[in-house]
């Protein structure tokens, strides 16, 4: 045999053989996973997976191996584990499908699970929707989206940031349409990141950017917050989990579940952290909206946008969802770099050629008409206000939100689980989302601001049966 076939026999064998190690590996993984859960223990254990990581770089000196591609590699092995332990979580979405299958056997269900604005779209959209067969909006166009939407969303976004002094200025390339937020954080972090690469995100969160992490083969970090430090991160705990494999951080505020932003310092300083290590920041803003009115005189923070620091490795995503209340019309935009924009614009080209043309159209008259959003945002400012007072009235636990439409609150009962919780207040006709699809906040539920009437039948149907359950 020559030497070439010699080498490859070899490479074969020991790749075959990482292979069954690898099974073994992903079997233990599932034994950890179920006695996690029979413990209500949470999926990922940092402190364990840091120990490990310190083990593989010293290993690394040792055998004389590039340290970074053994700490990808073993990022790749963790995300493994982290997939067959994640089975069974109960999120918004779960029950939100329970909810749906029990209506359909004719029960009443109150929707306080739902992340969706029950008002309607303003009523441009409605002649929009009538004129664009005419106007002829239907064939297939660029990727980007199409100009004249492009242009009036960088007039929109450029005109929030007028008179912030930022220096920002946003044109037609920075702007991308998509079809919504959630497929634009999919397109980010799957085209800005590679597999082994680190993300960190700040929990509770929105599950969608760990998921988009966990499916690209990306690591994710997570930083717990509490209620006790108002759902704020502190800056050693931002520092700490950065490494050199780590690419981008995640902001969502006002956030989804909480409903706070940060006070101005915390998140510069987190700017300024990302610029040091070079990170993207992907800011997901697509409450910014549902955040003008909500200025809180006892505190004196107000939003600010991470536009306005004028990153040029920051991606901000938007929405024509929840503020003009088009969540099934499936549309939103990011604002980036026009590097970023061509490098994400890609992978929408691969994927869908386009966002639907009529639906540009319609979104193109929406976003003209300011004080259709302004009026949402003043209804779930009433709502979260209504939302508020009956939390505290019935002795939920909880920060006020600043913004966004959902309330993440616990009990003040001794070891109050709130999946079990839903399920039982599912019974009774009301729908909530428990914390654990949020991360590791398993006494937490989120509740949404929708119609006070709803909203306050839907409250008095959960403190009964809290009361009932608990005392
Ligand atoms: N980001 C956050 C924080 C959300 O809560 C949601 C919807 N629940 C989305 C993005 C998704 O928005 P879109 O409908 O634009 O995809």
């Amino acid at each position: 045999m020559s030497d070439i076939e010699e080498h490859r026999k070899k490479i074969e064998e020991i790749t075959l053989e990482m292979i069954k190690l690898l099974k073994i590996r992903t079997d233990i993984a599932k034994q950890i996973g179920d006695a996690k859960a029979n413990l209500g223990m949470t999926v990922t254990d940092e402190e364990r997976e840091d120990a490990l990581r310190t083990q593989v770089t010293k290993l690394c000196k040792e055998i004389d191996l590039d340290q970074s591609t053994a700490l990808k590699f073993l990022n790749l092995l963790l995300n493994e584990s982290v997939k067959v332990q994640s089975d069974g979580k109960q999120t918004h979405l779960s029950v939100f499908l329970k909810a749906k299958a029990l209506e359909e056997e004719g029960k009443k269900i109150i929707h306080l699970e739902v992340g969706e604005p029950d008002f309607k779209p303003p009523e441009e959209v409605k002649t929009a929707l009538a004129e664009v067969y005419d106007k002829g909006y239907g064939k297939y166009g660029p990727a980007k989206g199409i100009t004249e939407l492009r242009d009036e969303i960088s007039l929109h976004e450029d005109k929030l940031l007028l008179g912030l002094g930022s220096g920002a200025e946003i044109k037609v390339e920075n702007i991308m349409v998509c079809p919504g937020a959630r497929f634009a954080v999919y397109l980010a972090i799957s085209t800005l990141l590679n597999p082994g690469d680190e993300i960190i995100v700040i929990e509770p969160s929105w599950p969608a950017y760990k998921d988009c992490a966990l499916n690209a083969g990306i690591k994710v970090r997570t930083i717990k917050t509490t209620l006790e430090t108002k759902w704020e991160p502190s800056i050693d705990q931002i520092n700490n989990a950065i490494n050199e494999n780590t690419k981008m951080i995640v902001l969502n505020y006002p956030n989804n579940p909480t409903g706070k932003y940060f006070p101005e310092k915390i998140q510069d300083s987190i700017i300024e952290i990302a610029k040091k290590h070079d990170l993207y920041v992907l800011s997901d803003e697509i409450y910014a909206e549902f955040a003008e009115h909500t200025k809180i005189p006892t505190s004196g923070v107000s939003f600010k946008s991470v536009l306005e620091y004028n990153y040029k490795k920051s991606i901000i995503t938007k929405s024509f969802s929840k503020s003009y209340a088009m969540t099934g019309y499936r549309i939103g935009w990011v604002v980036a770099e026009p590097s970023i924009i061509d490098k994400i614009s890609k992978l929408q080209a691969l994927s869908l050629t386009n966002v639907s043309e009529p639906i540009q159209y319609v979104a193109l008259q929406a976003i003209k008409t300011e004080e259709a959003v302004a009026e949402n945002s003043r209804i779930i400012k009433s709502r979260l206000d209504t939302l508020v007072k009956i939390a505290k009235d019935i002795g939920l636990e909880f920060i006020e939100p600043d913004g966004a439409m959902y309330l993440f609150a616990k009990t003040k009962h001794k070891d109050f689980d709130a999946t079990k919780f839903s399920e039982k207040l599912l019974e009774h006709g009301v729908a909530i989302a428990p914390g654990e699809g949020f991360g590791d906040y398993k006494e937490f539920f989120r509740i949404t601001a929708i119609d006070e009437t709803r909203l306050k039948e839907g409250m008095i149907i959960l403190d009964t049966v809290l009361k009932e359950s608990y005392e």
